[in-house]
């Protein structure tokens, strides 16, 4: 088509192009992905790439794992839909899975990140009404990124993509991340606040870690307020940290927890799990979606939870992830660079400056990263990327890092 024959002009002069059918919400980079395999990906041009961003950290297992094709095929052939009016059985598979790997109670599935989280803020509501708070509110982080839906959008902390969409989602109330005291004084002022929702590790706030003793005291503070303790581990979860889920580092215990990227291992899969006090405030009919648990979506999560299990990826992304901020805090040792930070494989590597153009001179040199809050450059590959693998993207990128920390 004709469009196809612009795109392609405008990748080889290196430019962005703008689809004229695609509302253009996305600055697209100028190459086009044909397949992956493993950590690899490659592009029309069949280019190899090391894949370091995994689709922000979506595709866990690495592209084309043939346990999660087969999976995904297999239950296509079979059946790809049906209402949740009816028991679906591999729904059931997964959430017993879910519930056993988080030791949480039970599941709500939805489609996505943003989607989970409005279960969760839903389910902070009626908590806080049934407690007689006619205007419940909820503490969310400074920096926090949930989603881009509404609710979402103003629980999260980034004005920047808040700018337009007045007016603003009642009912939060910021503090700055893992600030203890300022949650302290906010109860203190007011009697509506319900829940306290963040990242265990924010993703697109830059890499920013709790300590497992802020987690503790965050817990304390929810238990002795009869707050919920609301932790979205849409980034974080899925072994990504090195654990099951980032909050077993800490050793808390949640009330609601949301994942979603990772689950489906590409495939759109959200999921918000309650324990203890938000345990039954669903009920019949209190909350719903279409797609959310239909079995193709479960048969490719299944498969993921499977092979996480089977071959200890959570073990690999804490041995490998470490050994890759090690490294990185070696050979990045120096000006320009502030500080290598992580847990497992979700690494931030915080420049002193800005670094606008980086994911383009990692993608010239064969790398595919991202770049948050501005100046931190982010690795989330695939939970079974080898050390040798690590080594050869490092090799890659270090250089890359190195010529923006002295440009910038
Ligand atoms: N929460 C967190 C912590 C995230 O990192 C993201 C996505 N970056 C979301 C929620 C939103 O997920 P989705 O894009 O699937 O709606």
């Amino acid at each position: 088509s004709e469009a196809q024959v612009a795109r392609r002009a405008a990748t080889d002069r290196g430019e962005t192009y703008f689809h004229p059918n695609l509302i253009p919400t996305h600055k697209r980079l100028p190459i086009a992905f044909t397949h992956g395999q493993g950590v690899w990906l490659y592009d029309e041009k069949g280019r190899k790439y090391i894949d370091l961003l995994a689709g922000i950290a979506v595709d866990s297992l690495g592209h084309a794992h043939p346990r999660l094709a087969g999976a995904i095929a297999d239950q296509a052939h079979k059946l790809i839909h049906v209402s949740n009016n009816f028991h679906i059985a591999i729904q059931e598979r997964l959430a017993e899975q879910l519930a056993r790997l988080s030791r949480m109670d039970k599941v709500f599935f939805a489609n996505s990140g943003a989607e989970a989280n409005e279960a969760a803020i839903k389910l902070a509501r009626l908590h806080g009404h049934r407690k007689g708070i006619d205007r419940p509110r909820i503490v969310v982080m400074e920096k926090a990124f949930h989603g881009r839906t509404l609710a979402t959008l103003w629980a999260g902390g980034n004005t920047k993509i808040q700018a337009g969409f007045g007016p603003p989602v009642d009912g939060f109330v910021r503090v700055p991340l893992g600030d203890v005291a300022a949650i302290e004084r906010a109860l203190a002022e007011d009697p509506g606040i319900v829940a306290v929702l963040l990242e265990v590790v924010q993703g697109e706030g830059g890499v920013n870690l709790l300590a497992p003793r802020v987690m503790k005291e965050i817990e304390a503070l929810c238990a002795a307020n009869g707050l919920l303790l609301m932790l979205d581990e849409v980034q974080t979860g899925i072994g990504r940290t090195g654990r099951f889920l980032a909050f077993q580092h800490a050793d808390v215990a949640p009330d609601v927890v949301t994942l979603a990227k990772g689950l489906g291992g590409g495939v759109p899969i959200g999921a918000c799990l309650v324990a203890a006090k938000a345990v039954d405030l669903f009920g019949v009919g209190a909350h719903g979606s279409t797609f959310g648990g239909n079995p193709l979506a479960c048969a490719a999560a299944t498969a993921v939870l499977d092979v996480i299990e089977e071959d200890d990826l959570c073990g690999n992304a804490r041995v490998v992830g470490q050994y890759m901020a090690e490294r990185l805090r070696e050979r990045l040792a120096g000006p320009g660079v502030a500080e290598v930070r992580g847990l497992g494989l979700l690494i931030g590597i915080e420049l002193e400056q800005p670094c606008p153009d980086l994911m383009r001179h990692a993608l010239d040199a064969g790398v595919v990263l991202s770049v948050t809050a501005d100046k931190v450059v982010r690795l989330v590959p695939p939970l079974t990327i080898t050390r040798d693998e690590a080594d050869y993207a490092m090799d890659r990128l270090v250089p890359v890092i190195k010529s923006a920390a002295r440009t910038s």
